[in-house]
């Protein structure tokens, strides 16, 4: 299968500082990545760079097997390589069909929405400030789909959600590469979250890509490094238990 997104050997960052180094990634249509990582590891840094709003600091981004350094957000966006942000990127001032108004969702885009997130069907006069954190993170997807991207990229969807809200959109994420071909990069913390709905994930520790395969594999590994991280957390001398003096 060939890649609709690949990124190879890039470094990322803020000035000329890479906070994102040599990482080799790719995702095809109709797959789901997720890109996992803590706090700080530079997930977020390279989905900015993917979208046009960073410019790498060295290596290439290819979308349909061409290189994309240097073109525009807004015309990645037009040519279907859409970009989820962390904070939603809605206004909030602005209603459910205000939103829809704005990237000129037809009739039949409309009804596409309420099939796959009925719950905003009544909601449609609401303004978004005023909408639930799982009601705007629907909208903000939405409002990806209705673009029939190629490629999609979701910055935590779980972000400030409930657990169970949170996984209740990840099914959405499957269906929108199952259904519509998509291939969605997701960046997300919450790595059980993720992995129960892709298809391959890698983890980036401070900036590096430190595991990479099919999805279940680096759901055990990363377990095991969990459990080996908190392991050592236990095996540490506390306050009240200081150790050997
Ligand atoms: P989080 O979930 O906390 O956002 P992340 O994996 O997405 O984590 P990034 O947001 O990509 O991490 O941040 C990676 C590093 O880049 C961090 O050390 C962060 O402090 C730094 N960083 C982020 N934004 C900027 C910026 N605008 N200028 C300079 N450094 C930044």
């Amino acid at each position: 299968m060939t890649a609709v997104l690949e990124l190879d050997s890039l470094d990322a960052g803020y000035g000329r500082a890479a906070v994102v180094r040599g990482l080799d990634l790719r995702v095809e249509s109709g797959q789901v990545v997720a890109l996992l990582g803590a706090n700080g590891a530079g997930k977020t840094t390279t989905l900015l760079t993917i979208s046009g709003l960073l410019r790498p600091i060295s290596g290439d981004v290819r979308f349909r097997d061409r290189s994309i350094v240097g073109v525009s957000p807004d015309r990645l966006a037009r040519d279907g390589l859409c970009h989820v942000p962390d904070d939603r990127g809605l206004f909030p001032g602005l209603t459910v069909s205000d939103h829809l108004d704005l990237v000129r969702a037809s009739s039949s885009d409309r009804a596409l929405v309420d099939d796959w997130f009925p719950a905003l069907a009544p909601l449609s006069g609401r303004r978004s400030g005023l909408l639930s954190g799982g009601e705007q993170q629907m909208l903000a997807l939405a409002l990806a789909m209705v673009r029939r991207p190629a490629v999609m990229l979701v910055d935590e969807l779980s972000l400030g959600l409930a657990p169970m809200v949170a996984a209740s959109l990840m099914p959405t994420i499957r269906r929108l590469a199952d259904e519509h071909g998509c291939g969605v990069l997701v960046v997300e913390q919450h790595a059980d979250l993720v992995l129960s709905v892709a298809d391959r994930a890698a983890l980036l520790v401070h900036g590096e890509l430190t595991l990479e395969g099919p999805a279940q594999v680096v759901r055990r590994e990363h377990a095991a490094m969990v459990a080996g991280y908190l392991g050592s957390v236990t095996d540490a001398p506390t306050a009240a238990d200081p150790g050997p003096a």
